[in-house]
């Protein structure tokens, strides 16, 4: 079943997740959401019924609850568009690998400031150096970002035009070409 993408506000109507219509329907059923908009071009069919997919809903949270956690491998890559902070080429899975900007061995540390998605060539050549011992500037500063920015990197290929109004409609905007405001 392909999966659609679904904005969630939370109680101040701010942007802070975005699940799957799946998920938004169980909430929905459960009563713990608020369905704020409906997809106008997907519809979802059960064997008696058609009806709309969620695009919008509402949950009684508040943004404090949903600050990115503790990054892992998988969401340095999401966070960064699986780009070589060194060379900018893209990397794929197998080739993709994280480097701590402040060495491991130099007391670096895991933590979304220190850590770059970064391809195995860059990797070896800048061993346990800074980039700046090894002449490989850094492309972009890490920052922490927002569990917003980094589900919005997840869905990236999933969003259609319906979506991107939505986005905007709660002061989002995304030139799907560049990387969401904040997170390289
Ligand atoms: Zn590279």
């Amino acid at each position: 079943m392909k999966l659609h993408p679904v904005l969630v506000l939370d109680r101040t109507y701010t942007p802070v997740s975005i699940f799957s219509h799946k998920k938004a329907f169980i909430l929905d059923l459960l009563n713990k959401c608020e369905v704020l908009q409906y997809y106008k071009s997907i519809k979802l069919s059960s064997p008696t019924m058609d009806y709309p997919a969620p695009l919008v809903i509402r949950i009684p949270v508040l943004l404090r609850h949903w600050q990115s956690p503790t990054p892992t491998r998988r969401a340095v890559f999401i966070r960064d568009n699986f780009t070589c902070a060194y060379c900018g080429k893209i990397v794929k899975d197998n080739n993709a690998t994280i480097d701590h900007v402040l060495p491991k061995s130099r007391g670096g540390t895991w933590s979304w400031t220190n850590l770059v998605t970064c391809c195995n060539e860059c990797n070896q050549k800048k061993g346990n150096r800074l980039p700046e011992e090894a002449g490989m500037p850094l492309l972009y500063k890490p920052k922490r970002p927002s569990s917003f920015q980094i589900a919005l990197n997840r869905w990236r290929n999933k969003i259609n035009r319906e979506f991107l109004e939505a986005l905007s409609l709660y002061g989002i905007i995304v030139d799907k070409k560049k990387l969401p405001e904040g997170s390289r």
